[in-house]
């Protein structure tokens, strides 16, 4: 398999022909150093990369270049290998633009020129890059392809899956030569599809995500099988608790049943956490997340979804769906909510085909030119129906209410109203899906007349609302009517303590009804449904955690 690339871009022969140089003699033996003296040649050397099936670890582009600035040629190039590391390289005078750049272009590092002695000035800076960009999944998948039906739910969970994980894969249909010729190699069937097939020949068929999940570089086992902490789910929340665990001296294991980011990696822009002007994508706030909290010495572990908790003396001990345990001093529940699903005749028939619960950014391909019927009023309904605009023809967001202002931001509301192929239909309801293979029409119901009308489509993407799935918690720490994890001083009632508790004090702020248990982000009571108050609260979590293990 060819080496990934460095490239570099820099208007001033002399210093494209150095940086090229001092990269090659400290990295020439593991990755193809590639310059360019302008961003359009840059761009085309990019394409024939991508076209030849490599892959690119790093971009540094030189911020003033007379066709094309530095940004703009890592805008561009994000399009083609958003994975790749990026770093601007500019004079002294130009680092305002550097900052600029942070927002724009998702920048991970600016350097300035002259970077002499490259030992001391370039070289910490790209080995820091370069091991960032080595130890994600996406290094690890070069050139995975998926071979599926095109409406199967099973291959859509697969392409879901890698998607959710940031895992780069190329999607072939059986039908396609190619994908027709991968079955044949691999010796099997159309109807042994969905085919995994990565870069260096290895098959599955039909595989499970754990074992997907070890082929891309994910890490499925603990260690060990005690810790001071253990951390349930890998949303904002999880995550935040483990950066704060691990970076502050605890034994952190992190344990998510799906992929990390949660609801926020499905996000295809958050406008309103702290600190990004522009809005940053869920995918790219999780990879940031992910390698801090694994810089700080977390183990992060995916496809492993916690069924049972039990106490056992002063230990906590989680229960696996396959049966395993592993225990810890204390636990941050940071489960957050799942979609609530559609109730109407004929819909849970096309789940995965054609019926979609949350953004499915990997189906967003597939719209091209087609209608798309989006239900929801509320801020992650309106934000995909923004995201599906960029390719689908037509846009309908089906509401039950009369207008938006009471579910979504103004904010949201007015971008909405700017995009001209996005049609919001009031008092609108799914009564009933048809189809034959997959979705192919929709019977939609005005809910104040009752009157009904067919729509053809083949495409339905529901946000209508979560839920907390704790029912494994049952008898083991209080929820509220909903499902919702009663934390601190909403467990003390009229002056009495919870049933069971067996500490001479009250429950901490975010402590459950079993002590050393606690609950940050959404999964708890009360919660603000935010990515940065789920953030506050796993690092709140983790102070008290402190707390708790001082006074043991
Ligand atoms: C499409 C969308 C757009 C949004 N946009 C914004 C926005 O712009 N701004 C904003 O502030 N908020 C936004 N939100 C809300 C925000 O994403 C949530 O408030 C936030 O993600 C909550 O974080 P959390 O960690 O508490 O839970 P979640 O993000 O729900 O994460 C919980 C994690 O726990 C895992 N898990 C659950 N049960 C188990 C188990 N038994 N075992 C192991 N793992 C388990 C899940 O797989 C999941 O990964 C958006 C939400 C959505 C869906």
């Amino acid at each position: 398999m060819a080496n990934p690339v460095i490239l570099s871009v820099d208007d001033d022969p002399a210093v494209s022909r150095a940086v090229a140089r001092d990269l090659r003699r400290r990295y020439g033996d593991r990755y193809r150093v590639v310059r360019a003296n302008a961003g359009p040649e840059a761009l085309e050397a990019l394409r024939e990369i991508k076209l030849r099936g490599e892959q690119v670890a790093l971009l540094l582009a030189d911020y003033r270049m007379p066709e094309m600035t530095g940004i703009e040629f890592l805008e561009a190039a994000m399009d083609l290998f958003p994975a790749a590391r990026r770093v601007l390289l500019t004079a002294y005078a130009d680092t305002g633009a550097a900052i600029d750049a942070i927002n724009l272009v998702d920048l991970d590092h600016y350097l300035l020129k002259p970077w002499h002695p490259p030992e001391e000035k370039l070289y910490p800076v790209v080995d820091s890059l370069l091991d960032a960009w080595s130890a994600s999944p996406i290094a690890a998948a070069t050139e995975i392809r998926v071979v599926g039906h095109r409406w199967s739910a099973e291959s859509f969970a697969i392409r879901d899956f890698l998607a959710r994980n940031l895992v780069p894969y190329r999607w072939l249909l059986v039908d396609d030569p190619e994908g027709a010729r991968l079955l044949a190699a691999a010796g099997v069937t159309e109807a042994d599809v969905p085919l995994v097939v990565t870069g260096d020949g290895k098959t599955l068929v039909a595989p499970a995500e754990a074992e997907l999940a070890g082929l891309i570089g994910l890490n499925v086992t603990p260690t060990a099988d005690f810790y001071d902490l253990i951390v349930v789910g890998g949303g904002p929340a999880g995550l935040g608790a483990a950066v704060y665990g691990a970076s502050e001296g605890l034994r952190t294991v992190l344990v998510e049943r799906l992929a990390t980011g949660g609801q926020a990696g499905q996000s295809s822009r958050i406008e309103n956490y702290l600190g990004f002007p522009d809005g940053v994508s869920g995918a790219q706030l999780t990879d940031r997340a992910r390698r801090q909290a694994l810089k700080f010495g977390a183990e992060l572990l995916s496809t492993r979804e916690v069924v049972g908790l039990d106490e056992a003396g002063s230990a906590r001990v989680l229960r696996f769906s396959d049966g395993q345990c592993l225990a810890a001093h204390s636990v941050v529940l940071a489960t957050g909510v799942s979609y609530r699903m559609l109730a109407a005749p004929g819909l849970d028939d096309f789940t995965g085909r054609g019926v979609f619960y949350g953004s499915a950014a990997s189906e967003a391909p597939s719209c091209v030119g087609a209608d798309v019927y989006i239900v929801g009023g509320a801020n992650s309904a309106g934000q995909a129906a923004v995201y599906f605009s960029r390719y689908a023809q037509r846009v309908h967001l089906l509401i039950r209410g009369a207008d938006l202002t009471a579910s979504m931001s103004q904010y949201l509301i007015e971008q909405l109203g700017r995009i001209e192929q996005v049609i919001v239909h009031p008092h609108t309801e799914v009564a009933a899906a048809a189809g034959d293979e997959h979705l192919q029409r929709l019977t939609l119901r005005d809910t104040r007349t009752g009157e009904q009308r067919d729509v053809d489509t083949s495409w339905l993407f529901v946000f209508i609302g979560a839920e907390p799935r704790t029912g494994w918690l049952d008898g083991t720490v209080v929820r509220d009517q909903r499902g919702f994890v009663v934390t601190g001083p909403d467990l003390v009632t009229g002056g009495r303590r919870p049933p069971g508790w067996s500490l001479p004090r009250d429950p901490y702020h975010l402590e459950a009804s079993l002590p050393g248990v606690f609950a940050a982000g959404d999964v708890r009571a009360a919660s603000v449904k935010r990515v940065a108050s789920a953030v506050g609260e796993g690092a709140m979590a983790v102070s008290l955690v402190h707390r708790y293990l001082e006074a043991q």
